[in-house]
């Protein structure tokens, strides 16, 4: 990922409050505040270039979407999509999704989408994994009941992982493929790394699943 100059990211953050925030927690509570109406609020934790987020957002007007991103370098890559889309319903966080609870209140959340997380392959850092229990904990706060989780790798590891992870926790599975591209989904937004990934020949695994509260 080409990474851009890190001050100049930091001033385009800082021009444009109307679609982008720095201090998520200033908000919590009254997320519906950044939107044009008050709708169910979907996340996205990592969106990278925001492929996923831009296009969800354009394909449900009825919802309103936050997408996460750490690095501010990349992250001006989706505010630059916003400022040319004017998405009424798309508004974006640059901080650690590990601090969610800080960002949102309870039952704020109606979906959560993880997106090809970094897999953290080596066992001491299980506990950076986006599906570990830790964040699970996280997001059964946020979240409305029913509200779902759903998650996209193209990572054996990290998706067998993820499945123990969400069984253990007692959340119920909606829906599980282990090739999604050739599956009966019918809507499926794809991730600049899908879009790698599938070209190389990768099958997309999917889990989607919900907290029994
Ligand atoms: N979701 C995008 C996609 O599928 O094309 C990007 C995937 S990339 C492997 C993972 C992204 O998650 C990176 O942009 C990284 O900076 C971001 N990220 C990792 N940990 C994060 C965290 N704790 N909070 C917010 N973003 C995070």
């Amino acid at each position: 990922m080409r990474l851009r100059n890190k001050p100049r990211a930091a001033g385009e953050i800082a021009a444009n409050p109307q679609y982008i925030t720095t201090t998520p927690a200033e908000f919590k509570g009254h997320w519906q505040s950044k939107f044009a109406s008050a709708q169910p609020i979907s996340i996205e934790v990592g969106s990278g270039k925001g492929r996923f987020i831009v296009e969800m957002a354009k394909a449900h007007p009825e919802r309103n979407f936050i997408g996460i991103e750490l690095q501010p370098s990349v992250v001006i890559m989706i505010l630059e999509k916003q400022l040319v889309a004017q998405l009424p319903n798309l508004y974006l966080i640059q901080a650690d999704g590990g601090e969610l609870t800080d960002f949102f209140a309870a039952n704020e959340v109606a979906q959560i989408y993880l997106n090809f997380s970094d897999p953290w392959p080596k066992n001491r850092h299980a506990k950076r994994r986006l599906t570990h229990q830790l964040f699970l904990t996280m997001y059964q706060t946020i979240l409305q009941p029913n509200g779902a989780l759903q998650f996209k790798t193209d990572n054996r590891g990290l998706f067998e992982f993820s499945v123990i992870s969400f069984n253990q926790f007692g959340m119920q599975f909606d829906e599980l493929s282990l090739d999604l591209h050739h599956s009966e989904v019918t809507e499926n937004i794809e991730t600049e790394y899908e879009q790698r990934f599938s070209q190389l020949g990768h099958p997309i695994y999917l889990l989607v699943a919900h907290f029994t509260h």
